[in-house]
């Protein structure tokens, strides 16, 4: 393979060819011939997740829109397509995704196989919208998921890892086209979490907090909010003891903001106030690596204090932490699954042989509360640990086998953190 790393840089894929289909019938061939095939989205995962020892496929030739339906309130996509295609063509359209990721480079299909979330007490992870998708299976014929089927089997299937197959079409439920503001408040003390977390959050439609970790306060609070929510109309000059920022922030203190998306409260549409980062800007490497633990939401503030005492080992090592709160939802493999959460995000500087001594002690930390880790990201949770976390787990691993027996689609992340080999 010509270009054979993952966006950051930090993983070499070891297939040896990698298939560009230019049609759902090709996608069909390809898999019906190979041994084993592994989809790559848009690279964005940090471990191996992607990979396979002999064929990769990419879907960037098929990442149309399908079809709007006006009645239903439902969008199909093919599975190529990236969030930025599809939010800019929806958005003229009069309609929105309920919620984004921090970027918007993202392929739809990627995201929803790793349960990819934004933030927000009310919004599901990206897959909770997910109404319906077809899947290449191993031997090439093509199955449908769907909620209308009353099998459940897409609450089984959505959050995939890419092991049941090539996602190629899926519907997604949208919502009205809505305007969104964002301010940016500097400084909230940790410890004002103990009282005040649902207030927090509960303030904007996504709240974000950010801390480098150097003291217990979080150096920036991110407040999305739709500008028809009346209940928001004011915009107070201190939040829970933060100041409004005067100016526009990036997340990591020190870094211009001029990749951000838009703050100070100027109105605009909602896919460019959800993501963190500007649709425009278009990063083709990461010089970072990412972590990502879910605990629920009760003990999130109590999974923070654990954190803020082991800052020492964490600071020197991150560009910034962000937290963020998810709704429940029923998929099996969603680190949500059944569970309100809230996610702390690492963003790392690249220096993985000591990014990789911090993590075991991170978890550590956050083992009393049943962290799980993000799919896409890098831990270093034992496999009988991570399995033990998700009570729906045998029956994703029949799942796993029922749609390919012969394990064409799995590779060593899924051997290793799934089927238990
Ligand atoms: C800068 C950056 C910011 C991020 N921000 C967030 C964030 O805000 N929230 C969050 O939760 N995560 C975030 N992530 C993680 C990211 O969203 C996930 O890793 C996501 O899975 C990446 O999607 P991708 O299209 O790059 O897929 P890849 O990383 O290429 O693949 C991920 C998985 O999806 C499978 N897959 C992809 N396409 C298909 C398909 N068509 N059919 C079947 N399987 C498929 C692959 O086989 C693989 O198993 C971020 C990552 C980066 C680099």
């Amino acid at each position: 393979m010509e270009n054979d790393r993952n966006w950051a840089g930090n993983y070499r894929y070891s297939a040896s060819e990698l298939y560009v289909p230019a049609n759902v019938g090709q996608v069909q061939e390809m898999v019906a011939r190979s041994r084993q095939v592994k989809v790559l989205g848009t690279r964005h995962s940090f471990n191996g997740i992607a990979d396979c020892t002999e064929s990769l496929l990419s879907l960037q030739n098929l990442n149309r829109v399908i079809a709007l339906d006006h009645a239903h309130n439902k969008v199909t996509v093919e599975g190529g397509i990236r969030y930025g295609e599809l939010c800019q063509y929806l958005h003229g359209s009069g309609y929105a995704l309920h919620n984004l990721a921090s970027l918007p480079h993202i392929t739809v299909a990627g995201a929803c196989a790793t349960a990819t979330h934004g933030s927000g007490d009310l919004n599901g992870n990206l897959a909770t919208v997910v109404h319906s998708f077809e899947v290449v299976k191993a031997d090439g014929d093509v199955a449908v998921f769907s909620r209308e089927k009353q099998d459940g089997g897409i609450a089984g299937a959505i959050v995939g890892l890419g092991g049941l197959g090539v996602v190629t079409k899926i519907t997604l439920d949208v919502i009205p086209a809505f305007q969104m503001n964002q301010y940016v408040y500097d400084n909230l003390p940790l410890v004002h979490l103990k009282e005040h977390f649902d207030d927090i959050f509960s303030s904007g439609y996504s709240v974000s907090l950010f801390t480098d970790w150097k003291k217990a306060t979080f150096n920036q609070v991110w407040l999305k909010r739709k500008i028809a929510d009346q209940a928001f109309d004011q915009v107070e000059p201190e939040f829970f003891g933060a100041r409004l920022a005067t100016s526009h922030r990036h997340p990591v203190p020190g870094h211009t903001s001029v990749n951000c998306s838009e703050q100070m409260g100027i109105p605009g549409p909602w896919h460019e106030r959800l993501p963190h980062f500007r649709m425009d800007f278009t990063p083709s490497a990461g010089e970072e690596l990412q972590s990502e633990y879910f605990v629920p939401r009760q003990d999130a503030y109590h999974a923070l204090c654990s954190l803020d005492l082991i800052r020492e080992h964490i600071s020197p090592l991150l560009y910034v932490s962000e937290v963020r709160t998810i709704a429940e939802d029923n998929l099996w493999m969603s680190p949500c699954y059944k569970q309100e959460s809230v996610a702390i995000h690492f963003t790392w500087k690249p220096s993985w042989e000591a990014v990789k001594q911090v993590l075991p002690i991170i978890e550590k930390q956050l083992e009393p509360f049943h962290a799980r880790p993000h799919w896409g990201k890098l831990f270093a949770m034992p496999p009988a640990r991570l399995q033990s976390l998700y009570e729906k787990l045998p029956d994703f691993q029949q799942l796993l086998l029922q749609c390919d027996p012969q394990g064409k689609f799995r590779n060593a992340f899924l051997n290793t953190n799934i089927m238990g080999d």
